[in-house]
């Protein structure tokens, strides 16, 4: 058997073991393992750090926890997370409401916002169709996205899903739902990072970004 192996069913049995001296300390690790990328070991080790902080310093954080839980909204518009029934972007006159930058999450907003490159406003999906996860074009906002090209008021949509199959499919449901209303679609260009060596490049990043190709005096604006 490899070591490797061996090491891990022994890491595994040592947690399996590991006695709580105490029920409370044990729920909360339950609670924190739960978390995405935290195992049982890392979760004690949380656990144990903010018995040791200050009191109003872990009170603060559960109490963060649960308002961010209780009171966030999603923007009515565009399903971006945010304090009040509209967000700031939606809100804001000076954005133009006639381009529509189309992300998978709230996380791509920010992404977006932070180029300063984009002054229109965002539709957050919420995910991204992918069959081997059992999420279809319902468990989506697609259905108000087509409204909004419905209304004849949105000019160009701006695709910009992650490059995936998964983000290729979403992006051609929504092209086909909305084929017939007058409004243009796009995508953002995917290709060679600034500062990368050709040769380390990918084929399919680099494929890529020989079929979108752009005029060189394009390429001077940025
Ligand atoms: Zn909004």
């Amino acid at each position: 058997m490899h070591y490797n192996w061996i090491f891990l069913c022994l890491k595994i049995s040592t947690f399996a073991l590991m006695e709580f001296s105490s029920k409370l300390l044990e729920n909360a690790v339950n609670e924190m393992s739960q978390l995405p990328g935290i195992g049982k070991r890392t979760a004690l080790r949380l656990v144990l750090h903010l018995l040791r902080q200050p009191e109003n310093q872990t009170f603060q954080l559960a109490d963060a926890l649960s308002k961010v839980r209780r009171e966030i909204n999603f923007c009515k518009s565009c399903h971006n997370i945010s304090d009040k029934v509209l967000c700031e972007i939606c809100e804001n006159p000076n954005r133009n409401s006639e381009f529509i930058c189309v992300v998978e999450d709230v996380r791509d907003v920010m992404a977006v916002e932070n180029t300063s490159s984009f002054k229109g406003l965002y539709h957050v999906l919420g995910g991204k169709i992918s069959p081997m996860d059992g999420i279809g074009p319902q468990d989506l906002n697609i259905s108000t996205l087509v409204e909004k090209v419905k209304s004849g008021k949105v000019k160009e949509l701006v695709f910009a899903m992650s490059p995936t199959m998964e983000g290729d499919t979403t992006n051609f449901y929504i092209f086909k739902q909305i084929q017939g209303y007058n409004v243009a679609t796009s995508t953002i260009a995917r290709g060679v990072a600034a500062g990368n060596e050709l040769e380390y490049t990918d084929e399919i990043t680099l494929g890529r970004s020989i079929i979108d190709r752009v005029p060189f005096e394009a390429s001077l604006k940025s």
